[in-house]
Order: structure tokens, then sequence, then C-alpha cells
């Protein structure tokens, strides 16, 4: 038998298990990303045919023209520590032994941003607008933002 709401005044509790599965997929433009970052270690931006924009991390359409974007560029050379932030302590509040820099970097005529733990300095050197560069996992990378990290250029 079947119940209808006939008055939404009152809210009804239901119990019991909703069994919810989904799987998260990294959408046409963030798959050739993390395809490029594992199997060729690079970072690749999508380009606007039309403004010839570059965006990173990659779009699958370019937010001022609207149309999509299917050219794919390396990005090169030394990105800059445009924010930061110091981590010192894990998701359940664990101190950690070392403090983790997580920088978010971009890239000269590049639209967007990268964030990722930066490498090799101590939290109480890095400024923003550090010259850093990509230092991306070879061995078992894992096509994952986890293959990458920045180090000092
Ligand atoms: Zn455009």
């Amino acid at each position: 038998m079947r119940e209808y709401l006939t008055q939404n005044e009152q809210p009804r509790t239901v119990y019991g298990n909703w069994g919810v599965h989904y799987r998260y997929t990294y959408g046409v433009a963030g798959e050739r990303f993390f395809r490029e970052l594992k199997d060729r270690g690079h970072l690749v931006a999508s380009v606007c045919p039309k403004c010839r924009r570059q965006f990173l991390p990659p779009s699958l359409y370019c937010e001022d023209c609207f149309v999509e974007m299917t050219e794919y560029v390396p990005v090169e050379g030394h990105g800059t520590v445009y924010s930061f932030t110091v981590l010192r302590e894990s998701l359940d509040e664990t101190p950690l032994a070392t403090p983790i820099v997580a920088a978010l970097v971009q890239f000269d005529g590049v639209a967007g941003g990268l964030l990722a733990p930066l490498q090799g300095v101590s939290p109480d050197k890095v400024e923003i607008g550090m010259k850093v560069r990509a230092a991306i996992r070879a061995e078992k990378a894992t096509a994952s933002i986890a293959d990458l990290s920045w180090v000092p250029a």
C-alpha cells in the first residue's frame, strides 16, 4: 500500500538504510589532465579555440566564450606561489610529525592554478611569489593529484 503526503507541514521520519552508490569521475578534461600527468609526466592546460586562453586545471568549456575546448598543451616553466597554508594536523586532528605546506601555484599565461604540497622548503621560508616547478611522481603514479608536488625552482 502506498502512502501519499497530503500535508507538508509536518516532517515525517523514515527509518531504514538507504543504499547510495556513486562513482566520481574526473570528467573529460580532468581525465585528460590526470592521464597526461601519469603517462607522460607533465601538466596540460586546455586551450580555448576562440580566445586562445589556457586553463589549468583544464576545463571542457571556456568560461568567457562558452565554446568547447578540445586542444591541450603542456604547461612548461616555473610556476608562482599564489597562496599557501601550513597543515600541522591530519584530518583526524593528530599532530603531524612534519608540517605540510600546501601551495596554490599559477603559471604565466594560464588561468587558474593547482594546489599541491610544496616540498623542500621550511614552512617559515615559504613566500607568496616564490618560483617553483612541478615534481611529478614517475614511479607508481596513481593518476591523481597525489602524483604532483612542487619544489623550489
Ligand atoms: Zn575563450
